[in-house]
């Protein structure tokens, strides 16, 4: 993936994924509206990314996703963006904007550190609703900067993300001859790497048998990959059943299948901005 095509048509196009899928899916309807709100300021907030000099191609690539936090580029967006949340979010979200508003700066930098720091490595016990507000302003960030880090060439299967270290969020079949092809994309700076189908990304257990994958008939693209072994599941985005979806914004949609999925007792690897 490259920074031209995470830029602003990028943004547009979550943005007009999520007003799609807003009514066919009821449950996720205030979330996804909540949703365009959150990818509109991530992509004003991204443009001005690319526009700073600390991502001219003149200095080439990114020496390492978490090595370089430029908090005197970011930290002045933050209230806007604290706003905006306050403004838009269902109603805790909201409160837990409004308090973060009333904190000195050294709060935020400590949150946000913190984030930079443990996202998607060491965060299992954190929780969603407590990570959502440095996750969403900084996932622009993390995302450009992951897109311009030299990657080491992948050696057989890793279950990590090869350019940051994170967890998977998300696993997408894209079409390849008769059938499809599995990418993992990182929880942390959003970029793919290819993965092997018959196989658990938590604990490696790469028996079929043991990995039930559960399709509802109404959204076939949607996949719960699950692992009887671990009892840990990934949701996969089937592009080869809906060449439309954008599997960021198709998976925060999703909402009923997390539940079900809980109710089955499984737990997904890693939470999506909304904590479904
Ligand atoms: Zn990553
Ligand atoms: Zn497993």
């Amino acid at each position: 993936m490259t920074p031209t095509k995470t830029g602003g048509a990028e943004y547009d196009a979550r943005m007009q994924r999520a007003d799609r899928l807003s009514s066919p899916y009821s449950g996720a309807t205030e979330f996804l509206e909540f949703y365009k709100h959150v990818a509109s300021f991530q992509k004003l907030l991204h443009a001005n990314i690319a526009a700073s000099s600390q991502f001219r191609p003149s200095r080439g690539l990114a020496p390492g996703v978490r090595e370089e936090l430029d908090l005197a580029l970011l930290l002045p967006y933050f209230r806007g963006y604290l706003s905006t949340i306050e403004q838009r979010a269902p109603a805790a979200l909201a409160e837990s904007a409004r308090q973060m508003a009333l904190q000195p700066t050294e709060s935020w930098i400590a949150s946000l550190e913190a984030y930079w720091k443990h996202a998607g490595v060491y965060d299992q016990q954190v929780g969603a609703f407590a990570q959502f507000l440095p996750r969403a302003f900084l996932e622009p960030y993390a995302e450009f900067s992951g897109a311009l880090t030299q990657r080491a060439p992948l050696v057989g299967t890793t279950r990590l993300c090869p350019v940051c270290g994170s967890r998977p969020l998300l696993g997408i079949l894209r079409p390849e001859g008769d059938g499809g092809k599995r990418f993992l994309v990182c929880s942390f700076c959003l970029q793919e790497w290819e993965f092997r189908r018959i196989l658990c990304p938590t604990c490696g257990e790469e028996t079929e048998d043991k990995l039930p994958i559960y399709i509802s008939e109404d959204t076939p693209h949607i996949r719960v990959e699950a692992c009887d072994t671990c009892k840990f599941y990934l949701r996969t985005i089937d592009l080869t059943k809906d060449g439309n979806a954008i599997p960021l914004v198709d998976d925060l949609a999703a909402i009923p299948y997390s539940l079900w999925a809980h109710e089955q007792g499984y737990t997904r690897l890693q939470p999506n901005l909304l904590g479904t």
